[in-house]
């Protein structure tokens, strides 16, 4: 079995391939020309959320037999189109879920505390303790917008720091811990701090527009580490100008990539000059432990996929 790795992984990774005696070519740089020429090579495709596996690569990969996402999200790959064509496609559900939880329990801290805008005025020699007064978490409701793996978790960490955990998913879980499920519009009018964490789906894009943020408490905190297009960024942006929506984390965005002007909410701010939106570059996965455990998966789902396959 002859298996391409399109995107970084642990050297871990390719070192257990190469022990199960998988032959592996490892690209992590590899661009879109080079993915759709050199396809038809392979058996097996490791991919991270970088490399786009779109219909006309797996048409190209004629011998292809699985994909292998390392992460959640399936939406770089065409997932219809490979199935059509008897590709398997597998992902890592729960390997980053605890990443993914505990950066949005940490954007929510520093949102309650202003700790990014903070150093910042330090960094800058400033000493604005007048203006940089906080908020506690305890005591306050957090609302989930998605209770799946990483939703739950962060409730059951949220519901020990004290907070009042609720959440809307469309599915009933079958234990919800000390989460309670509502309905979305209680999860909108009741939540201090709403979080998402659903999936990028057509049911769920632009989830949060202008509607759905007017039903909103006044100074919500809105964290999103799921994915840009849930959020409808404009929409966000008047309500962060309002003061509607008091700040907001996010990790994803529409267009993942930073450009003059892009993303543009990070040009909005407070009476005091401070940032009405904190955040990070897409690294809700991105620990130590969880890339580890990320490559292990991949190697798992593939050392299994050779066994029973080859
Ligand atoms: P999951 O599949 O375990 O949970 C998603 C939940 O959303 C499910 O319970 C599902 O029923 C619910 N859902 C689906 N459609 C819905 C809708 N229309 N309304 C309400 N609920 C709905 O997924 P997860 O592991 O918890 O991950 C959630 C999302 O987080 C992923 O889909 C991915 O987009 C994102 N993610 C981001 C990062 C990052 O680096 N920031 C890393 C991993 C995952």
């Amino acid at each position: 079995m002859k298996v391409l790795v399109c995107d970084p992984v642990a050297p871990q990774t390719i070192q257990a391939l190469q022990e199960a005696g998988i032959e592996v070519d490892n690209r992590p740089d590899i661009t879109a020309e080079e993915l759709l020429r050199d396809a038809a090579n392979y058996h097996g495709m490791v991919v991270r959320s970088r490399t786009k596996v779109p219909a006309e690569v797996i048409d190209a990969a004629t011998n292809l037999k699985i994909v292998v996402r390392g992460g959640v999200g399936l939406d770089n790959i065409d997932v219809k189109h490979a199935t059509s064509k008897g590709v398997a496609v597998r992902n890592t559900p729960k390997a980053s879920s605890n990443s993914v939880a505990e950066l949005a329990l940490g954007y929510m801290l520093a949102l309650a505390r202003h700790i990014p805008q903070a150093t910042m005025s330090m960094t800058a020699g400033e000493w604005q303790k007048k203006t940089l007064k906080g908020t506690e978490v305890a005591g306050k409701t957090l609302g989930l917008i998605g209770f799946g793996n990483i939703g739950s978790l962060l409730g059951r960490k949220a519901a020990a720091l004290g907070m009042e955990v609720i959440f809307y998913d469309v599915i009933t879980p079958p234990d919800p811990g000390p989460a309670q499920q509502v309905s979305l519009d209680e999860v909108l009018n009741r939540s201090d701090y709403i979080s998402l964490h659903v999936p990028l789906l057509p049911a769920t894009k632009n989830m949060l527009n202008a509607e759905t943020i007017a039903k909103m408490k006044d100074g919500v905190y809105i964290v999103n580490c799921a994915r840009g297009g849930v959020i409808d960024e404009d929409a966000l942006c008047e309500a962060l100008v309002s003061g509607k929506v008091a700040g907001a984390a996010l990790d994803v965005y529409l267009d993942e990539k930073v450009t003059p002007g892009n993303p543009k909410l990070y040009e909005l701010k407070d009476e005091n000059g401070f940032n009405l939106v904190i955040g990070s570059p897409h690294i809700g996965a991105a620990t130590v432990e969880g890339q580890a455990r990320v490559g292990t998966e991949v190697a798992d789902i593939l050392i299994e996929f050779y066994k029973e396959n080859f």
